[in-house]
C-alpha cells in the first residue's frame, strides 16, 4: 500500500534501518545524552531557531499540544485561541482541561487567518498570557502565516504556542524571524519518520514563564521543566524511545541534505492543485492552500468511502477522507516529506482521475 496520506507518510529504508540498530541505555549510557543532544541541536539548527531550545519527547503529536498548555496554563489564565481550522479550536480543550480560559478568536474556515483581523481583535481585547495557532490545520489544508501571527501576538505582550506538526520541513519556517514561544512538532508528518515523537521547541521566556507560575505544573509527563535540564543532570524524567529516536535522526540527516524541499513542496502542491481542478473536482479551501496536504471536496453522486476504498483496492494507494465535522465531505492527499515526489504523486493523481471517471 502506498500512503499518501497528511500522515503518517512514507518512510525511507534508512529510517527503517536506524530503528532496528543496537540501542543503548538512555539512561545510564553518557553517549546517549550526547546522541540526543546532538539531535536536538540540529532541530534547532533545521528551522533556524536562535533563542529555542529543542527537545524530542516519547508521545504523539498531540503531546507537544498538551505539554505546552500544561507547562503554561495557571488556573483562571485567559488563553488567546485562533480557530480557524479543527486543530486551532481544538486548543481550547487543552487550555480549559489545565484551568484556564480559553477565548476564540474565530475566523473564516475556507481562507488563512488575516493579520490585520487579528490586530483588530487585540486593539480590543489584548489580555491573555498566551495565543495558540496553528500553521497547517490538516483537515482543511489551510496554511497561516504563523510568523506574522506571532510577532502581532508579541506586539501586545502575547506569548505564542504553534502547531506545526503537518508542516513543518514542507512548508518554510523561520523560527529566528518569528515570536514563537512553544513551537509543536510530530515525527510521523513531513519529517517522515514513524509515529511516535513529539518535537519541541522552548523559548526563553517560555521557560522563565514556567519557572514563575504560582501553582505548580499539574502533569508530570507532560511538564517541559521535567526535561528542561536533562543534560547537566543526565537524567531524564522517564525512559527514551531510544530506537524512535534513532529512526528520527536518520530522517532528520534526510531532510538536512536535501537542499531542495521546500520549492520541491511548493511545485508538487502546485501540481497537484492543477491536476485535480482539471479533472473537475473542486478544491475545499478558497485561499490559503498549503503545501504539504491538498483537501478536495467530494463530488455530487458518490461518497468518500467509495473513492478511498477503491483507491486502497483498485490502485494500491491509501489517502484520506476528512474527520470531524469535514467526515464525508472532502478527501484529502497528503504530498509532505517522502510523499513529496513526482512519480508518486502523478500516479495517485492518474488513479484518482480514473476512480472519479468511474
Ligand atoms: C497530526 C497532527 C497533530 C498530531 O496529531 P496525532 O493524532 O498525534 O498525529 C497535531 N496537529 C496537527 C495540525 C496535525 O496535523
Amino acid at each position: 500500500m502506498k500512503l499518501m496520506t497528511p500522515g503518517p507518510t512514507q518512510v525511507r529504508p534508512n529510517v527503517l534501518e536506524a530503528r532496528s540498530r543496537a540501542f543503548r541505555n538512555p539512561d545510564l549510557d553518557p553517549a546517549f545524552y550526547e546522541f540526543y543532544k546532538e539531535t536536538c541541536d540540529l532541530l534547532e539548527k533545521a528551522l533556524g531557531a536562535t533563542d529555542h531550545r529543542a527537545f524530542i519527547l516519547g508521545g504523539e503529536g498531540i503531546l507537544g499540544l498538551e505539554a505546552a498548555c500544561a507547562s503554561l496554563t495557571e488556573p483562571g489564565d485567559r488563553v488567546l485561541v485562533i480557530d480557524n481550522g479543527i486543530f486551532g479550536k481544538g486548543f481550547a480543550e487543552f487550555v480549559e482541561m489545565y484551568g484556564g480560559e480559553a477565548v476564540l478568536f474565530s475566523t473564516d474556515y475556507l481562507e488563512a487567518v488575516k493579520p490585520d483581523d487579528l490586530r483588530a481583535f487585540l486593539e480590543k481585547d489584548a489580555d491573555f498570557k498566551y495565543a495558540t495557532m496553528v500553521h497547517c490545520d490538516t483537515p482543511s489544508g489551510v496554511r497561516n502565516d504563523i510568523e506574522t501571527l506571532s510577532r502581532i501576538c508579541d506586539d501586545y505582550g502575547i506569548m505564542v504556542v504553534a502547531d506545526s506538526v503537518s508542516a513543518m520541513f514542507g512548508e518554510r519556517l523561520d523560527l529566528g524571524n518569528a515570536r514563537i514561544d512553544i513551537l509543536c512538532g510530530g515525527s510521523q508528518k513531513a519529517l517522515s519518520a514513524p509515529p511516535g515523537l513529539t518535537m519541541v521547541w522552548v523559548s526563553e521566556r517560555a521557560f522563565v514563564s514556567m519557572e514563575t507560575r504560582k501553582t505548580p505544573i499539574r502533569s508530570f509527563y507532560a511538564n517541559l521543566l521535567a526535561i528542561r535540564d536533562y543534560y547537566q543532570n543526565r537524567w531524564f524524567p522517564y525512559t527514551m524511545p531510544a530506537s524512535d529516536i534513532m529512526g528520527l535522526r536518520a530522517a532528520l540527516d534526510n531532510f538536512l541534505a536535501d537542499p531542495d524541499v521546500y520549492e520541491r513542496h511548493e511545485r508538487i502542491a502546485e501540481v497537484t492543485r492543477k491536476a485535480v481542478t482539471d479533472m473537475g473536482l473542486e478544491l475545499f479551501l478558497n485561499s490559503g492552500m498549503s503545501n504539504t496536504v491538498t483537501v478536495i471536496k467530494v463530488p455530487e453522486g458518490t461518497n468518500d468511502q467509495s473513492i478511498l476504498q477503491k483507491m486502497r483496492h483498485d490502485y494500491g494507494i491509501q489517502i484520506a477522507g476528512g474527520i470531524d465535522a469535514l467526515a464525508g465531505r472532502v478527501i484529502r492527499i497528503g504530498h509532505m516529506g517522502e510523499n513529496c515526489n513526482l512519480k508518486d504523486v502523478q500516479e495517485t493523481l492518474d488513479a484518482l482521475r480514473k476512480v472519479i471517471k468511474a
